[in-house]
C-alpha cells in the first residue's frame, strides 16, 4: 500500500488547482448570484481533459485513472461546487453510461464528441414523483417500428436546459419492474424534447438543473443504450462509479471551507487575540482536518478498487455517505468560525453551507445511501 501521490498526480492537482483559482474564483460570485451556467468555461475546461477525465484516447478522453478524476473534482469542488457538479454529472452520469454500455457505433457517435468536450452532457433518472424510488418512474419508451417513442418529463435534471446529449431512463416493459426500464440517447433538438422550467436553487447554483419534457419524442432504434430492459440494472452501475465523483466533490468543498475557515482563524481577532489561538476553534480545526483525511482515503479507496475491476457498491456508497455528511458539518463549522461575517456574501463561508447540502441528497441521499450499505453487509 502507497499512500503517495505518484508525481504526476501531484503535478496534476497543481495544474487544475491553478486553472479553479485563475479561471473560476474570480467569477464565483457573479455565477453564484446570477444563477449563471458558464458555457464559456466549457473550452476550457475541455483543454484540459476535464470534460473527459477517465476515457480511453480513442473516444476523444484523457486517459486518466479514477483516482485522478477525484483528484479533478476535488480541485473544481474546492473554489466552485456548482462547476465540479457540472463537470461530475457530464463525466460520471452521462458520458460514463455511454462508455459503460454503449456499443462501438454510440461510442464514436456520441462519446466523443462529450469526452472531448464539444458536447455537454445530461443524465435523466429522476422524475418529479420518483427520486429515491427511481423504478417508480412514469415516463414511458413506446417501439413503432424503427423508432422508440418517448412520453413522461424529468426533474431536476443537471444540464436539461443546457446539455446537448442526454442518457434518458424510460419504462418499456412495465410489467418486468426493474427489468422492464431501458436506457436511451436522445440529442437536444430531438423533436418533442424540450427544457422545462429551470429550478431557483438553494446552491450549486452555477450548475444548471432543470426539467426534461418528453411529448411524443420519437428516437431511432439504433438509440437505445444498452440491453433493452436493462437500463435500471445499469443504472445502478454507473451510479456505484458516479458516488465516488460525489464523495470527491464533497471532499473538496470541505477542503475549501477549511482552508477559508483556518485563513480567517488566524486574521480574526477577539479579546486580543487571534481567534485561532482559542482552542474551542483549535477543536473544530482539528476536527475538520482529521474528517476530510478520513473522508479522502475513503474516496480514494473506493477509486482504487474501481481502477482496478472490482464492483464498488459498498464503498462508493460509504464513500459518498461519509464524505458528504462530514462535509455538512464542515461547511457549518466555517459559518460558525466566521461569526457574522460566516452568514454574508462577503465571505466564501455561506455559499460553501448553501452548496454543500445537495451532496447529502444528489445520486442518492444519506439515507438510500444507509440503506445500500445496509443492504450490502446483510447480503455477506
Ligand atoms: C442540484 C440537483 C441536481 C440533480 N441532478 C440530477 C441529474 O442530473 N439527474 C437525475 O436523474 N437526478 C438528479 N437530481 C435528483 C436527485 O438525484 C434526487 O433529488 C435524489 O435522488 C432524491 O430524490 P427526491 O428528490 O425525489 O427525494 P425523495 O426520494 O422524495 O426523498 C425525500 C426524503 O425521503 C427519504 N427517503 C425516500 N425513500 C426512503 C427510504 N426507502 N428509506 C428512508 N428514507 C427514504 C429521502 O432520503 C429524503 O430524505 C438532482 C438533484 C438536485 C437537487
Amino acid at each position: 500500500m502507497d499512500f503517495r501521490p505518484t508525481d504526476e498526480q501531484t503535478l496534476l492537482r497543481r495544474t487544475v488547482r491553478e486553472f479553479a483559482e485563475t479561471e473560476i474564483r474570480p467569477h464565483v460570485r457573479d455565477w453564484d448570484h446570477d444563477q449563471h451556467f458558464p458555457d464559456d468555461l466549457i473550452p476550457k475546461l475541455a483543454a484540459l481533459g476535464l470534460l473527459g477525465i477517465q476515457f480511453p484516447e480513442q473516444y476523444g478522453g484523457a486517459a486518466m485513472s479514477a483516482i485522478d478524476y477525484c483528484i479533478c473534482i476535488e480541485e473544481l469542488a474546492r473554489v466552485d461546487p456548482g462547476v465540479a457538479l457540472s463537470v461530475a454529472a457530464h463525466n460520471g452520469l452521462c458520458a460514463s453510461h455511454i462508455f459503460l454500455f454503449g456499443h462501438e457505433e454510440q461510442k464514436q457517435r456520441f462519446l466523443v464528441p462529450l469526452a472531448r468536450g464539444e458536447k455537454l452532457g445530461a443524465w435523466g433518472l429522476t422524475e418529479s414523483s420518483s427520486g429515491s424510488d427511481a423504478a417508480g418512474m412514469r415516463t414511458t419508451a413506446v417501439r413503432a417500428g424503427a423508432c422508440w417513442v418517448i412520453n413522461g418529463s424529468k426533474a431536476f435534471i443537471t444540464h436539461g436546459r443546457d446539455g446537448d446529449t442526454m442518457v434518458v431512463m424510460a419504462v418499456t416493459d412495465r410489467a418486468a419492474g426493474t427489468r422492464g426500464i431501458s436506457a436511451f440517447i436522445v440529442e437536444q433538438g430531438t423533436p418533442g424534447m424540450s427544457p422545462g422550467r429551470k429550478e431557483d436553487k438553494l446552491g450549486m447554483r452555477a450548475s444548471d438543473t432543470s426539467e426534461v419534457i418528453f411529448e411524443n419524442c420519437r428516437v431511432p432504434a439504433d438509440q437505445l443504450l444498452g440491453d433493452e430492459g436493462q437500463g435500471f440494472v445499469e443504472t445502478m452501475q454507473v451510479l456505484d462509479a458516479g458516488r465516488i465523483g460525489i464523495a470527491a466533490l464533497a471532499v473538496g468543498l470541505a477542503q475549501g471551507a477549511y482552508e477559508a475557515a483556518l485563513g480567517y482563524a488566524r486574521e480574526r481577532k477577539a479579546f486580543g487575540k487571534t481567534i485561532a489561538s482559542f482552542q474551542a476553534i483549535q477543536w473544530k480545526l482539528a476536527d475538520a482536518a482529521t474528517k476530510i483525511e478520513a473522508a479522502r482515503l475513503l474516496t480514494y479507496r473506493a477509486a482504487y478498487l474501481k481502477e482496478r475491476g472490482a464492483r464498488t457498491t459498498l464503498q462508493s456508497s460509504m464513500a459518498k455517505l461519509y464524505a458528504s455528511e462530514i462535509a455538512v458539518k464542515v461547511a457549518d463549522d466555517c459559518v460558525q468560525i466566521h461569526g457574522g461575517y460566516g452568514f454574508v456574501k462577503d465571505y466564501p463561508a455561506e455559499k460553501y453551507f448553501r452548496d454543500v447540502k445537495l451532496t447529502t441528497i444528489g445520486e442518492g441521499t444519506s439515507e438510500i445511501q444507509r440503506l445500500v450499505i445496509a443492504r450490502q453487509l446483510l447480503s455477506r
